[in-house]
């Protein structure tokens, strides 16, 4: 190997994954330059500004604090020297559009909703979750402290053997500690779908815990069952939204803020307008050039921009570990169709996370996953951060971002956009009560074509490739390029996976590949 700890790095991409990569090896004494293409790091956790309106772009949902605890303590810091966290309570709200069995005013600890739909709350505590579950089904609360019990053992020996660990080959695997966890085998290649029906057979408990596979991109029958692990992350460790020790916005982007300060007091360097257009192995160390005709010669680099993207586009063919049919075969993450949306008032029929689930679940999976269409009876997301935040909006105004998955394969023209807004801003008056038509003063919209166009995202996908069995652990493309040496990837598309805590545990292990074959 020609890395060593004086090496210069180049990493290509600004998102979770290169930030935490950046740190780790700053923190080592590496020289290291992040390169983004946009105006600003922080990736897919982009933030939006307009009008007094602050939108977290991306991810808004702050789950696991424990690694991002262990993320700042690696550095003799804390996540309060940055931003205090607060436990949202409820965690979120459902809205079923299938007003069967129950009505909002039962379930629902907030005011009288005019909603049509069956309202729940999902509450921090956990007792009052309990029999939120029992009052659904006769023997279900037990059933959830037994779901969440498996759910605790899953989640705590995949995070220390597989999460925290980095195991990239299948002779990794050959480890007795693994052996030990009894039922893990059998649990990783049984659906989600399979595991929640030995516990609950109401289809709305079933769904409940389904939902957390939103962050992972898959569907109850094409992501295993190992992940109900994330159940317990939701239940029991808790949602929290982050607000900065020293006043102004709060949210996700409080988080990228809080790396980027830890980033530039460890050194690293910050080009943004910035993109690459090109990676080529040299004799010694790397030809990085970018769009501007700029050339760099690092002696590592590491791709933090979408895998398949930096890959296909940026390398030559002969430096590609895989061919475009590989990419072509990978199933991926659903795209997203995005209203930012700044609106007169206040929407107190919402919590700050609310989730409207459609009336035919599996119908829903498939436009996405099967058969792919704008889906006529969508599920989606409101975030409401101004209900717990009023530096996010200005006085007396909510925002309120809605997030629909859907298919990355569909076209979305202008006309078949704006119809579709129509159609959710309908929906969501019917199913959640909140009438926004008149009242809208900032409306953006983000979709299939903006992923592709600001993030290289391949085939518009919002979060790269989904955890389907053969795209879990080991079987996701490696951190450390087999083809090319001192070549190096992070982010979403790699392991462990997708979503803010795991990509920064990815930047972590892709820091920790460099500085060993430094040594
Ligand atoms: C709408 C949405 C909601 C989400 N919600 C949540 C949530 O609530 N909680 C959660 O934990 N996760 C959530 N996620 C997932 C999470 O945001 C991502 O998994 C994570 O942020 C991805 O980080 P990454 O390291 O893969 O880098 P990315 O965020 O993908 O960043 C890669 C960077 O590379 C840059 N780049 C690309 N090409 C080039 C080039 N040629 N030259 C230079 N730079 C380039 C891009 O501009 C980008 O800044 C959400 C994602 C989306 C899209």
């Amino acid at each position: 190997m020609t890395t060593s700890t004086d090496a210069e790095v180049t990493i290509v991409g600004g998102g979770f994954g290169g930030l935490s990569a950046a740190c780790h090896l700053a923190d080592a004494g590496v020289d290291v330059t992040i390169v983004e293409k946009n105006e600003a790091v922080g990736g897919r956790a982009s933030r939006l500004e307009r009008d007094g309106f602050v939108f977290d772009m991306g991810p808004s949902w702050y789950l696991m604090p424990e690694v991002f605890e262990r993320f700042f303590e690696h550095f003799g810091h804390e996540p309060e020297d940055y931003y205090e966290l607060e436990r949202l309570d409820p965690h979120y709200r459902i809205f079923f559009k299938d007003s069967e069995a129950g009505s909002a005013s039962e379930r629902s600890s907030g005011q009288a909703l005019q909603a049509e739909s069956d309202v729940v709350d999902i509450s921090a505590n956990r007792n009052e979750n309990r029999e939120l579950f029992e009052s659904y089904e006769d023997g279900a609360g037990e059933a959830f402290d037994a779901y969440l019990t498996t759910s605790q053992r899953h989640y705590e020996m995949s995070m220390e053997n597989f999460v925290y660990e980095y195991r990239p080959s299948w002779k990794d695997w050959i480890d007795p500690s693994l052996m030990k966890t009894g039922t893990l085998g059998l649990k990783l290649f049984q659906s989600m779908q399979g595991h929640v029906e030995d516990y609950f057979e109401n289809e709305k408990l079933q769904q409940i815990v389904q939902y957390t596979l939103v962050f992972l991109g898959g569907s109850p029958s094409n992501t295993p069952a190992i992940y109900n692990m994330m159940s317990h992350a939701d239940f029991n460790l808790g949602v929290y939204y982050p607000q900065p020790v020293d006043g102004g916005p709060g949210g996700i982007g409080a988080v990228v803020d809080a790396i980027v300060d830890l980033a530039e007091e460890l050194g690293v360097t910050i080009e943004t307008d910035t993109e690459v257009t090109e990676i080529t192995r040299r004799k010694d160390g790397f030809l990085v050039e970018t769009a501007d005709g700029d050339q760099r010669r690092p002696d590592v680099v590491v791709a933090n921009a979408d895998y398949a993207h930096a890959e296909q586009d940026l390398m030559p063919a002969h430096e590609r570990q895989y061919d475009a049919g590989y990419w072509d075969d990978r199933t991926y993450a659903p795209s997203a169709f995005l209203l930012y949306l700044g609106v007169e008032g206040e929407v107190p029929e919402l919590e700050h996370h609310s989730l409207v689930f459609p009336t035919d679940w599996g119908e829903y999976f498939d436009d996405i996953f099967e058969d792919p269409a704008w889906p006529e009876d969508p599920s989606y997301y409101l975030c409401v951060p101004s209900e717990t935040d009023d530096a996010v909006a200005p006085e007396g105004h909510t925002n309120l971002f809605a997030l629909v998955p859907i298919a990355t394969e569909l076209d979305d023209p202008q006309e078949t956009r704006d119809r579709y807004r129509d159609k959710i801003i309908a929906d969501i008056a019917e199913n959640t009560g909140v009438e926004l038509e008149d009242r809208i003063v900032v409306e953006e919209q983000f979709s299939i074509s903006e992923f592709a166009d600001r993030y290289n995202a391949t085939k518009g996908t919002a979060m790269g490739l989904a955890h389907t069995l053969r795209q879990t652990a080991m079987l996701r493309p490696p951190i450390e390029s087999s083809a090319v040496e001192d070549l190096y990837f992070t982010g979403g598309y790699s392991t462990p996976g997708v979503g803010v805590p795991m990509c920064l545990i990815s930047g972590e292990h892709a820091a920790e590949a460099v500085l060993e074959n430094s040594r």
